[in-house]
């Protein structure tokens, strides 16, 4: 069951397109599996869709309310009524790098002009990822397996948001590997030795 879902900002800012584009890709497999934040979203469109619809005050027609509710009703009638199944299968289409015991990563988009990333992140189970603050904004989606940090526990379909306040240290759940797409903007803060030893390495 899905617990954690994203904010109402990230929702807001995908219904007004203004989310980052690798993030959005990170929220439409969060959306794939969430009938509730679809639903929100596509309300949260409408209601932006209106507001853009309507003349400015000065210039309303006496129909103006009218021609909106009906424009609404159109919106509603033509929304879809599912997301598209988006599967690790289809995401999986790189190559694993070990980047310490029990840590894997799967490039799958490079640093683009908003300095984001998107990568597949898989840990074994018991593995605890070293300590680590970021720079940006973070956005990850559960695909299998699951973690605990001390903001809660995040299973497969959970949508885990991170900014620069957040510091944490991962433990991947008993089960199968946890592995988790996730859109990096800025750049990750390395607390460990290790860590800091591999970073150059892999450009995160
Ligand atoms: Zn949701």
């Amino acid at each position: 069951m899905i617990r954690h879902h994203p904010s109402e900002p990230t929702l807001m800012a995908q219904a007004a397109g203004s989310l980052l584009a690798l993030h959005a890709r990170v929220l439409a497999v969060h959306l794939a599996a969430c009938p509730r934040c679809r639903d929100e979203l596509r309300d949260l469109e409408e209601v932006g869709g209106a507001l853009l619809a309507m003349p400015p005050p000065a210039a309303m027609r006496p129909d103006a309310l009218a021609h909106t509710l009906a424009r609404l009703d159109d919106a509603v009638r033509s929304a879809p009524s599912h997301a598209p199944v988006i599967t690790l299968q289809a995401l999986a289409i790189g190559r694993w790098w070990w980047l310490g015991r029990g840590i894997r990563l799967m490039p799958l988009a490079r640093r683009d002009a908003s300095g984001t990333r998107l990568d597949l992140l898989r840990v074994t189970p018991g593995i605890a990822l070293p300590a680590h603050g970021h720079s940006g904004p973070e956005m990850a989606c559960i695909l299998q397996g699951g973690y605990t940090d001390a903001t809660g526990d995040y299973a497969a379909g959970d949508i885990a948001e991170g900014d620069s306040a957040l510091d944490h240290t991962p433990v991947a759940s008993p089960g199968p590997d946890c592995i988790c797409l996730i859109a990096t903007t800025g750049r990750v803060r390395a607390h460990t030795w290790l860590a800091r030893l591999v970073q150059p390495l892999i450009g995160v």
